[in-house]
């Protein structure tokens, strides 16, 4: 019996205004090279200067896993022959990152908690990007000196599910704190998975794969599990010292299987050294105290929901998982509708017909809509099913949901008087049934309310219900 040993490499993108060493902008989607100057370029003598928004994004990282915050950190030069790496070396951080230590928690499928050391946080500039098209390759570097941070975990993951759930957790935390897009297709939240295996029980690390490319949880997920797989294969067939070195691998996403990209350098490969162009970094308590203050996050966010609004503890774990949802959640709260709604008609109702890739943000039904939606419901305007169809209309069409619900005709009729009148003329006209009601056959009570409803359409069930036990004695 093998256990599967997985350890994560993200890159997330700074949301900086500008870039890490220099005055441009790091907007993305631009007319190659367009957004460059000397710095970004490399052209000689040009000097690069650190953004302190960086800096700042970096420690708010920190305090919101728990880090120690280096007050000095180093940066440093790594370097490697690339076409979109002007310079031939990156500017990063080695032997002391700004962010060191901390963790996070990850919540499994099952309801169970699973705690996650992050290694290290440091700050590095981005390369620049080569472009293959026509047979000619290009060079893009208008993302040359983007800022990132890499936030490396310790090999701490146990299978792929575990992996996702950090990598999720880790999404949703930077998305909280604002300080990156995170936008997994456009790159600014990139992961490397390094996967091992050992036999259950030991304790010691064997042979890493780092497996690149991988720009899905999707894909990371099945990168994953088929290159447990081979390992797990290769050590089967007695071939595991033959077939598993520490190399990087790329996902082929057609294939769905992973390839021998290159043989893995080891750090000496990159003869880092410490950037002499750059101060050391240092860290004021100014900076510090101003980057700690930092917003709601989805554990404390999670903790809030269950006491404020008494909903479940797992759908508020769902709702929290995505400010978007969190923030949609609320915004329906503010019409003063129950948690326990408000969860059913955002993730069951309004998630289940929103279709092909659409998200929460591009709903067609805002929060303010769907929250007076519910309200309606609860205040007996109309019913549950009449909701639904209330909410499949809405969703085509951009209108307001009190006049829909009349011209619709969604109505429920709640008032005592009408719907005793339509009760006693349903039992009027089938006498002998009530008799036999009387009489003991008391399954007889769901053909009344069939009666009742199919007759009057709009009426409050639960109203009939009530109003017919009192009738029928
Ligand atoms: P590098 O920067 O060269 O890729 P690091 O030592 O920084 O190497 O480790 C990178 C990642 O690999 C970390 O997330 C670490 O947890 C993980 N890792 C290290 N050893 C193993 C292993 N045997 N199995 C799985 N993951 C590992
Ligand atoms: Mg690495
Ligand atoms: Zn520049």
């Amino acid at each position: 019996m093998f256990e599967t040993v997985i350890g994560l490499e993200v890159h997330v993108q700074l949301n900086t205004k500008t870039k890490i060493f220099c005055s441009c902008p790091t907007s993305f989607g631009h007319e190659p090279n367009t957004n460059t100057c000397p710095t970004c370029l490399a052209l000689p003598g040009a000097l690069p200067v650190l953004n302190k928004e960086a800096v700042k994004k970096a420690i708010s990282f920190g305090v919101a896993v728990e880090s120690k915050i280096n007050q000095n950190s180093i940066f440093a030069r790594k370097n490697y022959f690339y076409p979109d790496l002007p310079k031939a070396y990156q500017i990063s951080q080695f032997e002391i990152p700004i962010v060191e230590g901390g963790f996070l928690i990850l919540d499994m499928e099952d309801g169970s908690h699973k705690r996650v050391g992050i290694t290290r946080a440091h700050l590095e500039e981005d390369a620049g990007k080569n472009m293959h098209a026509d047979g000619e390759s290009r060079v893009d570097l208008n993302r040359a000196c983007t800022p990132l941070l890499e936030i490396v975990s310790e090999p701490d993951m146990r299978n792929s599910n575990e992996a996702i759930a950090y990598l999720k957790k880790l999404h949703a935390i930077v998305r909280y704190l604002g300080i990156s897009d995170a936008n997994m297709q456009e790159g600014s939240f990139r992961c490397d998975a390094n996967v091992s295996i050992r036999p259950k029980g030991d304790e010691k690390l064997y042979t890493r794969v780092e497996i690149k490319n991988l720009n899905s949880f999707k894909f990371i997920q099945k990168a994953i599990e088929y290159e447990v797989a081979r390992q797990v294969e290769a050590w089967q067939d007695g071939v595991y010292e033959r077939d598993v070195y520490q190399e990087t691998r790329l996902f082929d996403t057609n294939k769905g299987e992973t390839r021998s990209m290159r043989g893995k350098e080891e750090s000496a490969d990159y003869r880092y050294f410490p950037d002499p162009d750059l101060l050391p970094v240092y860290i004021d308590e100014e900076l510090r105290e101003e980057a700690s203050k930092i917003p709601e996050l989805p554990d404390e966010k999670k903790i809030r929901l269950v006491d404020e609004y008494k909903i479940k503890e797992y759908d508020a774990g769902v709702i929290t998982s995505s400010l978007e949802m969190a923030h949609f959640f609320e915004d329906m709260l503010k019409e003063g509708i129950s948690g326990k709604n408000g969860v059913t008609w955002l993730t069951v109702e309004l998630l289940g017909r929103l279709k092909g890739g659409v998200t929460i943000e591009q709903s067609p039904v805002n929060a303010q809509k769907l929250g007076h939606l519910v309200k309606r419901i609860e205040d007996d305007t109309i019913s549950g099913k009449g909701a639904k169809e209330l909410l499949d209309y809405l969703i085509e069409n951009d209108e307001d949901v009190d006049s829909v619900i009349e011209k619709l005709g969604l109505k429920q009729v709640s008032d005592d008087g009408a719907i005793l009148e339509a009760i006693d003329a349903i039992l009027a006209s089938n006498q002998e049934k009530v008799l036999e009601y009387r009489g003991g056959k008391e399954k007889l009570f769901g053909f009344f309310v069939g009666q009742v409803m199919k007759n009057n359409k709009g009426v409050n069930p639960a109203m009939v219900n009530d109003l017919l036990k009192k009738r029928l004695g």
